[in-house]
């Protein structure tokens, strides 16, 4: 049998299709209320809300519909985001953790409400969410703890379905999974999806593609990682991270959702037949199990998820394998907002650490908001304007001290990214060109992969 590289939601879902009638006039030079650049979770749903409020959107994708990083989700819908009420205590302070905890868990409704009125056949279902460890328990406790002081359905168990014993582990009730191309197709079919075109820059109300400019009231960057470096500087602001998943047929299935805080720790969710097993997670740019030229562990990426399979399920038969990665921002909160205090009608949503199923609903609700003139509850926590000098600061100094030293590293003989010059690293697993910097990413023969390199390299 063939065990395929895509995901399965990609393997499982017919051609996305978008509104095609608006493309009887003329695209080049014409006028929108919003142009939303970028077609993955975000965008998409983004582009749904602003058009339900009578705006007239556009958006410009690259490549196709949901072909970034959203078809190759988990796509846990869940306000359980690793450890993180407790230490959000800790670096931003008890009020600002519980609008995090609320915003994340009202965007599980608002999923719920939006497939039942638009009544989107997507595999929905309320799940519940479990963080565990097989070495840790008063972490968990304490996480508990402040989840449900924040008015989160949790608690601490000492017991789950997962095929080994853990110490402990945190459960959220009322969670969900779904399907998520199934989603996306259902809602692009009335989305105005311009695909196949790539925006080379953004200036002012003008939109510079490929295909020829367009202009906009409003502006959206929904291209996971921000296009534009100045203004706005997220390439000093979060750092990018890829892990891996497994399909696997012929396990017994698993009701709920996992995920694993300890060193390698893995994820677990159902999808239909299949369980989808998570983890190997690494800076990208660097390679698994690896610190600068010495081997830490003996396995590879792929390697620990294939010999966690085969302990815990023995019968199971590996139908796919695929990576993805994500934007790690410094202080832990996803930037969602005006691109910078000197755009004020440019947004953008970026640094969904891993999670950006229900950010990129809060996303929806935050810039649709912004944009059409109401307030919103949660403007303040996730603005893209707010210091992070305190929360993120050791991470920052960490990042400055990786780009200084990859910029520089190798002067000659290295194959070097388009982005700033860092020198690439081969990651045999995904067979690209990985730069450690900021993440962008080139296949054998060049070709950008992945944000924020725009352009091929040689
Ligand atoms: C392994 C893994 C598992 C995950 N599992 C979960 C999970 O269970 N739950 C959860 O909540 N989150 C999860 N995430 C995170 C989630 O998948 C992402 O946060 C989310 O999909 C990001 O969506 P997006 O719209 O921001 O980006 P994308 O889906 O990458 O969309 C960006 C789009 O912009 C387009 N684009 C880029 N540049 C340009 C340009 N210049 N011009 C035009 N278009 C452009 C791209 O082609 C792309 O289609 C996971 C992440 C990883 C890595």
């Amino acid at each position: 049998m063939v065990i395929s590289m895509e995901s399965l939601w990609r393997q499982q879902t017919e051609k996305i299709e978008s509104n095609h009638y608006f493309l009887q006039g003329s695209i080049r030079e014409s006028h929108w209320d919003v142009v939303v650049i970028g077609a993955g979770m975000a965008g998409i749903l983004i582009a749904y809300y602003l058009q339900k409020q009578g705006k007239r959107v556009l958006i410009v994708e690259a490549k196709t519909i949901a072909s970034g990083q959203t078809e190759r989700t988990t796509a846990k819908i869940t306000s359980q985001h690793g450890l993180k009420y407790a230490e959000l205590i800790r670096t931003v302070g008890e009020e600002k953790a519980k609008l995090y905890a609320m915003a994340n868990q009202q965007a599980i409704s608002q999923y719920a409400r939006l497939i039942k009125d638009e009544k989107i056949d997507c595999q929905f279902e309320w799940v519940d969410s479990y963080l565990y460890s097989i070495s840790q328990k008063y972490i968990l406790m304490e996480e508990a703890k402040v989840a449900k002081h924040f008015g989160i359905q949790a608690e601490f168990v000492e017991k789950t379905e997962l095929p080994f014993a853990v110490k402990g582990a945190v459960r959220f009730e009322n969670q969900a999974q779904f399907f998520p191309l199934k989603f996306i197709k259902s809602l692009s079919e009335e989305l105005n999806v311009l695909e196949h075109t790539l925006v080379t820059e953004i200036k002012d109300c003008w939109v510079v593609t490929d295909k020829g400019i367009l202009t906009a009231d409003d502006i959206v960057v929904t291209t996971h990682y921000p296009i534009k470096d100045v203004p706005g500087f997220y390439f000093l602001r979060q750092h990018q991270e890829r892990s891996y998943v497994l399909a696997l047929a012929n396990t017994e299935p698993i009701k709920n959702m996992y995920y694993g805080i300890d060193e390698n720790g893995l994820s677990f969710r159902q999808a239909g037949e299949y369980l989808l097993l998570g983890g190997s997670s690494h800076r990208t740019g660097h390679i698994y199990g690896k610190k600068g030229n010495t081997r830490t562990r003996s396995v590879s990426a792929y390697g620990h998820l294939r010999e966690a399979a085969k302990n815990y399920f023995p019968k199971a038969k590996e139908v796919a394998y695929w990576s993805a990665q994500d934007c790690m921002p410094h202080d832990g909160i996803p930037f969602i907002g005006k691109y910078s205090v000197f755009t004020p009608h440019l947004y953008v949503a970026t640094g969904f650490q891993k999670w950006g199923m229900s950010t990129s609903m809060i996303a929806a609700k935050v810039i649709c908001d912004e944009i059409c003139g109401e307030k919103n509850p949660y403007e303040s926590l996730f603005t893209p304007q707010r210091l992070l000098v305190r929360a993120g600061s050791k991470e920052l100094l960490k990042d400055i001290g990786i780009s200084a030293g990859n910029l520089t590293k190798g002067l000659f003989g290295k194959r070097r990214c388009s982005h700033m010059g860092c020198a690439l690293i081969w990651n045999p697993e995904t067979k690209s060109w990985d730069c450690p910097c900021h993440g962008s990413r080139f296949d054998e023969d060049g070709k950008v992969l992945d944000n924020p390199a725009k352009k091929d390299i040689s």
